[in-house]
């Protein structure tokens, strides 16, 4: 057997790396020449770090994740704390760690376990074509592939979902901008062994430890859609989001650099219960694009690759059978990850003005318990739970 896969990013080097360890064949590849991961960082959650353990990166994924033992919010203005505690209850419960990486580290791992020179770069695929025992890539430079199936893993602006899905989706624009990368540690913006966050205004403000004495920081404004801003503005544009905040987010804003700092407008995509048809599968931000509010995208990507592989190795009836498996484990898992990100997004960002101050006032009382089995719910829907 052997199959095709669109893309390099999580969800494609996942998914070469997890077939392989289940003796399939597959051949890899990826439109750009050279992968720039946008955005500095990510977070793995426990159901994330767990995929990686099972397709061999136990040690290289330690390597590179940041020491995130305590997590808080704080207040935007005072920079009071409002809530502070220990993750070890969300380590005793999941049974793994999460890890923040920086995304050039995680990619660089992910390509290093597959083998980089086992990915064909500089192949954009057009459109795919399915027959009674075989696909075929089309790809812009003329060329073609084939293999029994097709893993389509080509983001969120995937050109496969049209063919498995018989319809073009729109992506929805999450009412929000999130500027993020990396600085080095300042216990003076914060802990180094936390995950901290300033809350207000709908805005948010946050700083995460990864390897290397960094922190990944993101900034997050409910802004309209296409607003005429670049780096060389960014430095202003953030000091006029954020007058008035405390002093840490100030020195973040004066200490960060706006040449490696990113702009991303957050969308997500309408889950839809379709994720294969016939001997073609979407896999990641492909199948399922979320706002990044519960840091999951990435880790769901890792967990379909999982299932795919372990449905695949394990199923005698042929591959379209495996697909329609695959789909089945996968379509309430990823809808229900949209939905809950939404949910925390429209929270966060103040699209209901009342629940957000409610849930301002609530971070004041909360002991860490709430938000930890809130976390650990969704860390357990994975494969591996
Ligand atoms: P991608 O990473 O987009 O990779 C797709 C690959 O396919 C790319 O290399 C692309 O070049 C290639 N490609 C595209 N079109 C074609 C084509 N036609 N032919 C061939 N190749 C093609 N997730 C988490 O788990 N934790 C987090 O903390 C987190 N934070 C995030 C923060 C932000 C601001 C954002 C925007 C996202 C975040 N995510 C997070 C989500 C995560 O980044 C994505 O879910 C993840 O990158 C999806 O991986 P993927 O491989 O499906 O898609």
């Amino acid at each position: 057997m052997k199959a095709i896969i669109i893309g390099a990013g999580i969800g494609g080097m996942c998914t070469a790396i997890a077939l392989k360890r289940c003796g399939i064949d597959s051949e890899v590849y990826e439109a750009v020449k050279e992968i720039k991961p946008v955005g500095a960082a990510i977070s793995i959650w426990p159901n994330g770090v767990k995929c990686l353990n099972y397709l061999g990166m136990k040690d290289a994924l330690r390597a590179i994740g940041g020491p995130m033992h305590y997590m808080a919010y704080k207040d935007y203005q005072s920079a009071e704390t409002l809530t502070q505690f220990s993750l070890d209850a969300l380590v005793q419960d999941s049974g793994e760690r999460p890890y923040p990486v920086a995304r050039s580290e995680l990619q660089a791992m992910l390509l290093n376990t597959w083998g980089f020179d086992n990915v064909q770069f500089g192949k954009r695929v057009s459109r795919v074509e399915q027959q009674s025992d075989g696909v075929t890539a089309f790809f812009e430079d003329g060329s073609e592939a084939q293999g029994d199936l097709l893993i389509a893993c080509d983001g969120t602006h995937s050109v496969v979902r049209e063919h498995v899905l018989g319809y073009a989706t729109e992506r929805r624009y999450a009412g929000y901008v999130n500027w993020n990368g990396l600085v080095e540690i300042d216990e003076s913006l914060a802990p180094a062994n936390q995950w901290t966050t300033f809350v207000g205004e709908g805005k948010r403000v946050s700083l995460m430890p990864i390897a290397g004495n960094r922190f990944y920081f993101f900034f997050d404004v409910p802004l309209p859609k296409g607003l005429a801003e670049d780096r060389i503005s960014l430095r202003d544009d953030l000091s006029r989001y954020f007058a008035g905040w405390a002093a840490p987010v100030q020195q973040l804003i004066a200490q960060l650099n706006p040449e490696t700092t990113n702009r991303v407008e957050i969308h997500d995509i309408e889950p839809f219960a379709q994720l294969v048809k016939g001997r073609v599968a979407l896999l990641g931000d492909a199948a399922h694009s979320t706002t990044p509010d519960i840091g999951q995208g990435g880790c769901a990507a890792m967990e379909d690759a999982v299932v795919l592989a372990m449905t695949l190795h394990s199923n005698s009836l042929g591959i379209e059978d495996a697909l329609l498996r695959y789909q089945h484990k996968r379509a309430d898992r990823v809808k229900d990850l949209v939905l809950k990100a939404r949910k925390r997004c429209d929270v966060t960002h103040a699209k209901d003005p009342l629940l957000t101050a409610e849930w301002y006032a609530g971070l004041r009382q909360e002991s860490g318990e709430r938000i930890i089995s809130g976390m650990c719910e969704t860390i357990q829907g994975g494969p591996l739970a």
